[in-house]
């Protein structure tokens, strides 16, 4: 178990480099290591070139953030094709949702009396994609909330003062659009949404995968989505979340893994693309 696939940097809202968390990947052992960011892959090239140095395979892909009816899926797209317009044009879409959200944000704190530049959130998000967590550590820095979590409790998290929804593909259209630059689609986490009934579905749409092995997935879990995976003929994925140190507590490097076998099966999926 060598190979931890879904993993976050600064390039979206983790804490680590590309470069940094190939590094802490090639200390903790592993073979191979995914990068996933969320709506991005501007992190991917540095964490290649690392690997390369370094003698650990990188997994380049993505992480899209969909809804369905409210619930959120997520959908990871491994090796597509990097270069491809329509994969940049799409993401590029999903930055201006994302800057138009922001100010809608900071529009609804100054109605609450709290003055947040919107430069000061760029400055923290940094290269990343701009999102609610630096807004929390705005909030934070200002002395309204206590930490990242209070702030989501008091004005961020949904039906709170400062809420705002955000725009999203549906999971047909992540799929679709991961398909479309020859990547390979992946259900990310499924045991966060629960909407197994809808994978039949997804996989009629060009699904691929489904990631079996994630930290909020128990032994149940990870062997009901075995089960279906097996059942339509998956990809068995997997991997860790992690976020870096102080996001997302609990979640270490490398605490799921999966063989380097099903990264083998992910590149001659990707051939067959060709
Ligand atoms: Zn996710
Ligand atoms: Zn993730």
């Amino acid at each position: 178990m060598t190979a931890d696939l879904h993993c976050h940097t600064t390039a979206s809202d983790g804490t680590a480099a590309p470069a940094q968390l190939v590094r802490q990947a090639k200390d903790f052992g592993l073979k191979a290591l995914g990068i996933t960011d969320h709506d991005t892959v501007s992190g991917v090239q540095e964490a290649l070139d690392e690997g390369k140095r370094l003698g650990i395979e990188i997994v380049p892909g993505l992480e899209l953030n969909t809804d369905f009816e409210g619930v959120e899926l997520h959908v990871l797209g491994y090796y597509p094709d990097l270069e491809a317009p329509a994969l940049h044009e799409a993401l590029a879409r999903m930055r201006d949702a994302r800057l138009s959200r922001l100010r809608a944000m900071l529009e609804k704190l100054a109605g609450l009396g709290i003055d947040i530049r919107v430069e000061r959130v760029l400055q923290i998000a940094g290269e990343g994609s701009v999102g609610r967590p630096h807004v929390a550590q705005a909030l934070q820095e200002l002395g309204y909330a206590k930490d990242i979590r209070d702030a989501f409790d008091r004005y961020l998290g949904p039906g709170r003062p400062a809420y705002v929804s955000r725009y999203k593909l549906t999971p047909e259209q992540g799929i679709e659009l991961v398909a479309s630059v020859r990547g390979i689609a992946v259900l990310a986490h499924p045991g966060s949404a629960g909407r197994d009934e809808l994978i039949p579905r997804l996989v009629q749409t060009g699904l691929r995968g489904i990631e079996v092995y994630h930290t909020n997935h128990d032994k149940e879990m990870e062997r009901k989505y075995a089960g279906i995976a097996e059942e339509m003929g998956l990809i068995m994925t997997g991997g860790s979340d992690y976020h870096g140190p102080g996001r997302k507590e609990g979640i270490r490097l490398g605490d799921r893994t999966v063989s380097l076998t099903v990264v083998q099966e992910l590149k001659e999926l990707k051939e067959k693309m060709r």
